[in-house]
């Protein structure tokens, strides 16, 4: 299975990805979680792409191209993966074309999770990871259960840099400009899957298997 999760910053592509990724056994190849990764290495690249990402715009095409295609080239790409943040706009969505077309395994579906903006804003400012597991939480959505058992064993709930309102509002823009061109750009190659990403990560989730 080789899908693109498409859909605004808080769809909750990076939460559907790791529980298909778990699931099915194929790889979630995430940009932002790459960058973010070399951001934190402290490289000379990782420091440009950390003002780049604290503004909430885009990295150059030709940055997160070179960071993709090394990653599909990995043994564990080869029987499937799930892009979530990428591509990001019509650029990239065309080098990704190309690049599965030199490989001979095209793309199965784009899937787009569509959720009201109210229900954005709350997922991306209410957005906490725990330092311990690395586990997505929300302090609007999660149990209090789950809150705890991540502070009760000594972990933090850790926001992201790059969800503060005003990053917030300026990456909602982006995707608006950029980002949302790729929903026809899937339609017309009869590749778009649209799915209700609203309610619970479990129902989403089943609506997702479903429309895969
Ligand atoms: P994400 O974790 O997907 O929300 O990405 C966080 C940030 O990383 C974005 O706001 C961009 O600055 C950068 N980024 C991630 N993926 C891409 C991409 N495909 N193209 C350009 N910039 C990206």
């Amino acid at each position: 299975m080789r899908i693109v999760l498409l859909g605004a910053p808080g769809s909750g592509k990076g939460t559907q990805a790791k529980k298909l990724m778990a699931d099915k056994n194929i790889p979630q190849v995430s940009t932002g979680d790459m960058l973010r990764e070399a951001v934190a290495e402290g490289t000379r690249f990782g420091l440009k792409a950390k003002s780049i990402m604290e503004a909430g715009n885009l990295v150059p095409d030709e940055v997160v191209l070179g960071i993709i295609s090394e990653r599909l080239d990995q043994p564990d790409a080869q029987d499937g993966f799930i892009l979530d943040g990428f591509p990001r706009t019509t650029q990239q969505a065309l080098d990704l074309e190309e690049l599965l077309d030199q490989m001979g395994t095209p793309l199965n579906s784009a899937v787009l999770m569509d959720v009201d903006f109210d229900i954005l804003m709350k997922r991306l400012t209410g957005r906490r990871t725990c330092s311990l597991t690395g586990k997505l939480l929300n302090v609007y959505f999660s149990s209090q259960e789950e809150l705890d058992e991540c502070t009760d064993a000594g972990g933090e709930l850790i926001q992201r840099e790059d969800d503060n309102e005003e990053t917030i509002g300026n990456r909602l823009d982006v995707y608006r400009e950029n980002t949302e061109p790729l929903i026809e750009f899937y339609r017309k190659r009869d590749k778009l899957v649209t799915i209700n990403a609203e309610g619970s990560i479990d129902e989403v989730y089943e609506r997702l298997v479903e429309a895969l």
